[in-house]
């Protein structure tokens, strides 16, 4: 299959754990990937956020990356983007005409709003991947929700004109179904993870205290790195590691508060911020932990539990989103309420006095992600699912 990918903010060769590089990111390189290896024929379509970057490039792992201008050749917000999806959209049209894709896979609502439109006419089937929901963000951010008014109208709408829609989780199809999509429409394919990358043998970072705690993720409040901050004192002997945010952390405002919220509760010495870590360093800093720590408030998906457990490592998460089908309870980590403290506290006390039941966790992590989070496995799937839009699709123009 010819197939285009669409992904407005988020690069497949972008740098991560800067505020809007993160998993999306990895899905989009990963996936891509997978279904050249399957022997597809892949083209990735991200806005062009640099002046030096060319139109076409390709990518090492054989996919096509296209950057699309629309709107100023530089890095934006993604709550500024929804303005330049027109001409991102009318970029497509003109592309699609000379190489016509067999089917379009969007990610995230504009992506999904650029490419609805610009498959409205020509009848190519349009899969969506909504990775996270404006519904969702709104009840847990409330007035601090910067994203544009409109998005969770256009998230209907979408709901509404793609030819299928991918939830990665079982929670999102609920949500999916709250917002109005026809439950017929709703595949579950989960991301993946690399393991290759992501092994149980390989270097080990070294470590300062006898219990290494990490946390992974873009630096912002909702991942819940000060909840893991506040649970420190509960946890003694026990260094936290928190990666993510820009390179230097000096002037970055969540930093900050992290650290003031780490001398506020008496464990700045046992706090270490290591700002943005090259994927390639990751295996051998979660090889380092005792457990990861993954408790955001919420969480669509959540790559890097899968990379902790494929790295043979158990995991203590909040019992949100994706994280309540990856993580099983009491089998490969435990599961703890989000943005409760004590429960989380006493959760990681518990595990790392208890090193028996920690590596039985990683073991069971690691068969779990062997038997269902493959990138090739999630290729496969997917690939599964583009032969069925495209089946619908030819059902609804046939004569
Ligand atoms: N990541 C990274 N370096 C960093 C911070 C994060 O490579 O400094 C990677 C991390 O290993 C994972 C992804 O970024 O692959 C984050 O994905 P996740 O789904 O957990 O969170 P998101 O950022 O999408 O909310």
């Amino acid at each position: 299959m010819r197939i285009a990918m669409v992904s407005e903010h988020a690069s497949p060769l972008a740098a991560l754990g800067d505020a809007d590089a993160g998993g999306q990111n990895v899905h989009v390189a990963a996936l891509a990937a997978g279904l050249v290896r399957r022997g597809h024929e892949v083209t990735v379509y991200t806005r062009r956020d640099g002046r030096t970057l060319p139109r076409r490039v390709g990518a090492p792992d054989g996919y096509e990356v296209v950057h699309v201008p629309a709107g100023p050749a530089k890095r934006m917000d993604k709550d500024d983007l929804l303005p330049h999806m027109t001409s991102f959209s009318r970029f497509l049209v003109n592309d699609w005409q000379d190489r016509r894709p067999d089917v379009v896979h969007s990610h995230f609502w504009m992506s999904g709003l650029a490419s609805v439109l610009a498959a409205r006419h020509s009848h190519i089937p349009v899969v969506h991947t909504y990775h996270a929901l404006g519904t969702v963000k709104r009840r847990h951010q409330g007035a601090r929700d910067t994203s544009p008014p409109d998005r969770i109208a256009v998230e209907r709408l979408i709901g509404s004109d793609a030819d299928v829609v991918l939830a990665t989780c079982d929670d999102e199809v609920e949500e999916l179904l709250v917002m109005g999509v026809r439950r017929q429409k709703i595949t579950v394919v989960p991301c993946g993870v690399d393991t290759k990358l992501f092994a149980v043998d390989g270097p080990v970072r070294g470590r300062t205290a006898p219990h290494r705690i990490v946390s992974v993720g873009r630096l912002v409040p909702r991942k819940g790195f000060a909840d893991l901050v506040g649970a420190l004192p509960l946890v003694p002997d026990a260094e936290l590691v928190i990666v993510g945010g820009p390179r230097d952390l000096r002037s970055d405002p969540e930093a900050r508060r992290l650290r003031a919220c780490a001398e506020a509760v008496g464990v700045a010495d046992r706090v270490h911020l290591a700002g943005q870590v090259a994927r390639s360093n990751m295996p051998a800093l979660l090889r380092s932990a005792d457990v990861v720590a993954c408790v955001p408030w919420y969480e669509p998906f959540g790559i890097v539990p899968l990379e902790a457990m494929a790295c043979g490592v158990p995991v203590v998460a909040s019992a949100v989103g994706g994280l309540t089908d990856t993580v099983v309870h009491g089998v490969t980590g435990v599961l703890v309420p989000p943005r409760d403290r004590r429960s989380l506290g006493r959760a990681l006390r518990t595990l790392l006095a208890d090193p028996y039941r920690g590596l039985t966790y990683g073991i069971a992590g690691k068969d779990r992600v062997d038997a269902r989070y493959t990138w090739e496995a999630i290729a496969a799937r997917t690939e599964l699912v583009y032969q069925r839009a495209r089946a619908s699709e030819e059902l609804a123009v046939a004569p």
